[in-house]
């Protein structure tokens, strides 16, 4: 049976990245987090003084150093996704409210969003791929088989994203956790290129009220309807 190409979108912190990981880990295919690859162009661009939350960007320098950097994942030695820049592991780095603060300014950049798109497209050419993200189904994969929009109550996705970030010792008030989400979601819908929107042929699920046994579950339906 041919593999498929599963595209997932929706707004942060609905669960994207561990609905993707249990989906990859049992239909046997490679899982992409697209959103790390975003956040490690923030993170290099933070680094080098060409983004900050009270000055914006410096679209020319980050778009003239996109083809310098090397981005790309690993499994480290607990079976987990890591994500390296030029060679370092940043997994941790990434994912701090320092990064997410930027990352949404960064994926405005049309330079790094065609860069971007182009590596993950490359990456999941043969399918057998979950990649999750917010323009899957709509640019990368447009003829993905599955395409999944998720969506949740704002305050699930807060205290949901605070637990992740007091649980690595990062804490912070949830209602700046909240204002970051809200934040980049609305920078997310509004940029003018390839904006967070569901694609028409998507099926949404809202998992405020589900387990991720039961999200899981749903969509392994959903897989097995097409694979029939
Ligand atoms: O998925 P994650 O929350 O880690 O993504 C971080 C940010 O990267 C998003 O808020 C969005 O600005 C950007 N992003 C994007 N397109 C994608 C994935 C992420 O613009 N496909």
């Amino acid at each position: 049976m041919k593999p498929l190409t599963i595209a997932i979108d929706g707004h942060s912190s609905t669960g994207k990245s561990t609905l993707a990981k249990q989906l990859a880990k049992a239909l046997g295919y490679v899982y992409v987090d697209s959103g790390a690859m975003y956040r490690a162009v923030a993170l290099n661009a933070l680094r080098n003084g060409w983004v900050s939350k009270e000055d914006g960007v410096q679209a020319s320098k980050i778009n003239a150093h996109l083809e310098t950097l090397v981005i790309d994942f690993e499994l480290d030695q607990m079976g987990t996704n890591t994500t390296l820049l030029n060679g370092e592991v940043v997994e941790e780095e990434i994912r701090s409210m320092r990064v997410s603060n930027v990352v949404s300014h960064v994926a405005k950049l049309v330079p790094v969003r065609r860069h971007l798109v182009s590596l993950q497209q490359a990456m999941g050419e043969n399918g057998g791929v979950v990649m999750d993200g917010r323009d899957i189904g709509t640019v990368v994969f447009p003829n993905a088989e599955l395409k999944i929009f998720m969506t949740a109550s704002d305050e699930v996705r807060a205290s949901r994203r605070k637990a992740e970030l007091d649980a690595k010792g990062q804490v912070h008030f949830i209602e700046d956790v909240l204002e970051n989400l809200m934040s980049r979601d609305k920078a997310d819908m509004e940029r003018v290129d390839s904006p967070l929107i569901a694609a028409e042929d998507a099926l949404t699920l809202d998992n405020s009220s589900m387990t991720r046994e039961e999200q899981f579950h749903r969509v392994l339906g959903w897989v097995a309807a097409l694979q029939k």
